[in-house]
């Protein structure tokens, strides 16, 4: 039964990482960034077998959305998004907690430890969690520079 039908499974992945709700192009997270992130009601339905993704789109609810489109909303997560918060104490970098308020203030006012140095440095050290801390499940450091790039 399960041979017979293997490809099926093949073309069902073809047809995903599009968000169901905005149709952005959504990457695949690990399983372990949900199980770390979604509140408890969410967890509860958790359909552990299917392929996750994350949809980063600003505008969008949809956090992770599965291979069955079944989605989980801004409302499902334990933290705030950094993709779909605009407010100023939502991290960037989720591991050692810059927000994006004191981005700003330590690159605009010169403060030391630069943010981007930093957050190096502890990658260079291998303490970064972003599988289980970063809604997104990768490293920050790409969203943190865009971010400084914005006002600077
Ligand atoms: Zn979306």
């Amino acid at each position: 039964m399960e041979d017979c039908c293997s490809n099926v499974k093949e073309i069902k992945n073809e047809n995903n990482g599009i968000c169901p709700s905005c149709k952005n192009k959504s990457k695949n997270v690990k399983l372990i960034t949900l199980k770390s992130l979604l509140k408890p009601s969410a967890l509860e339905t958790l359909n552990a077998k299917e392929n996750h993704y994350f949809c980063s789109n600003e505008v969008c609810d949809v956090v992770y959305f599965d291979t069955n489109t079944k989605k989980y909303l801004v409302s499902d997560i334990k933290v705030a998004v950094h993709q779909k918060d605009g407010s100023v104490t939502t991290p960037i970098c989720y591991c050692f907690d810059w927000t994006k308020e004191k981005i700003k203030q330590y690159v605009k006012e010169g403060i030391t430890p630069n943010p981007v140095e930093h957050i190096r440095e502890n990658i260079k050290e291998n303490r970064c969690g972003c599988e289980i801390n970063n809604p997104q499940g990768s490293c920050c450091l790409g969203n943190v520079t865009k971010f400084i790039n914005q006002f600077s």
